[in-house]
């Protein structure tokens, strides 16, 4: 019931499905994929123009969810991409992307800046998603459709076979008719016997404070830096911090996901000041809040959605290497069709989870 199970719960309850949900902890919680308060929302898809439809589909069912939980889960204040002039990874300008100049980033966004060898291009419909509490969003509407949340439960095993999934509790064995498996950086643990090509990482992210304070900083657009050093920023809510991240490059294994370490050393902070430094020099350099947290990737940095030879009754919905929050309303309505159908109008075959792997 993290990211995207929350999510699948609320398609698949939407369809009239009789669901069970389980987790470790609840809804929303910090050690999960949504922990660090907001995820940023984009078209721009640099990860493939393949993500594109995926993300049309999701923004309409954030629109939806937002709609049928009464709740404001996104602040779409746009996105600024940036990046070395030549970098082929920005984007061009087009129907939903507007190329600004250095003088007009300057104008309009006070505390970002363009050296004279980068450009931007404005993602109109992108913003943050205020993380936890979409996954609350989705996981009670979810209930109200008539699913049925185990919070703090801890699934122990998934045994799969041709006639069903047993799902293993403290609480004994229960058999259901299909399973869908959304265990973010725990699923290797799940699923020791299948070695999937998931590599756990640990990304850090720091508040920063205005220095000084910029007015209605909480109106500025999430920042994407796509040239190296790769880095994004979002502005708290609250206007008084810019939330720091670094590409996945930078990040370190997590040998054991329930032995993150979330101390930070004092050594870390060094690339961030970096960034500051040259990029944003707004912020001040040293955080006032530090955050460790954890994410999946896989070999060739594309989620893995479906199923997988010889785990029958099983849709696998893993591995969203740093770019799942955005998307995962639409994973989620396509594991509900997978599960309910074993076929989705939705385009994920390019996602198939045994897809064979070129990194
Ligand atoms: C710092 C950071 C910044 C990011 N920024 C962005 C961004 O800006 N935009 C974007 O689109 N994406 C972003 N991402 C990626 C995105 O957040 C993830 O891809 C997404 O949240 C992963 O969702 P998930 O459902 O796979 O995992 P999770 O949300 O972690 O869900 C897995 C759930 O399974 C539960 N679980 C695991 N094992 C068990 C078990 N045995 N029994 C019971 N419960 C279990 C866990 O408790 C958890 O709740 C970022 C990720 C991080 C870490």
């Amino acid at each position: 019931m993290g990211t995207v199970g929350s999510q699948a719960m609320w398609r698949l309850a939407a369809r009239g499905a009789e669901v069970v949900g389980f987790d470790r902890f609840a809804p929303g919680h910090d050690r999960s994929g949504a922990g660090g308060d907001t995820r940023i929302f984009r078209f721009a898809a640099s990860e493939g123009a393949e993500y594109v439809p995926l993300l049309r589909h999701a923004d309409a069912l954030w629109r939806q969810l937002e709609r049928e939980s009464g709740r404001q889960l996104r602040d779409l204040t746009g996105c600024l991409l940036v990046g070395q002039a030549e970098d082929p990874t920005l984007p061009q300008s087009g129907a939903d992307l507007e190329e600004l100049s250095a003088g007009k980033v300057a104008a309009r966004f006070p505390g970002y800046r363009l050296a004279p060898d980068e450009r931007a291009v404005f993602d109109r419909g992108g913003g943050c998603i205020h993380a936890p509490l979409a996954v609350v969003a989705a996981a009670l509407r979810a209930e109200q459709l008539g699913a049925r949340l185990h919070r703090y439960t801890t699934v122990t095993e998934v045994r799969a076979c041709d006639d069903g999934v047993d799902i293993v509790t403290d609480g004994g064995v229960q058999r259901f008719d299909r399973a869908v498996v959304a265990a973010g950086a725990w699923v290797g643990q799940l699923f020791p016997e299948l070695g999937l090509p998931v590599d756990v990482r640990r990304n850090l992210s720091f508040w920063h404070p205005w220095q000084p304070p910029v007015r209605d900083a909480a109106a500025l657009p999430a920042l994407i830096r796509a040239s190296s050093p790769g880095f994004y920023g979002v502005p708290s809510p609250d206007g008084l911090t810019m939330k720091l991240g670094l590409t996945a490059e930078l990040h370190r294994s997590v040998d054991d996901p329930n032995r993150l370490d979330r101390a930070v050393a004092p050594e870390e902070l060094d690339d961030f000041r970096r960034v500051i430094r040259a990029h944003l020099p707004g912020l001040h350099e040293e955080p006032t809040r530090l955050g460790a947290y954890m994410e999946a990737y896989s070999a060739d940095r594309h989620p893995l959605v479906g199923s997988m030879s010889g785990v029958p009754n099983v849709v696998f919905l893993a591995a969203f290497s740093g770019h799942g929050f955005k998307i995962s309303p639409a994973i989620g309505d396509a594991a509900a069709d997978l599960a309910l159908t074993d076929g989705t109008a939705l385009p994920v075959a390019f996602l198939a989870a045994d897809r064979s792997m070129a990194c």
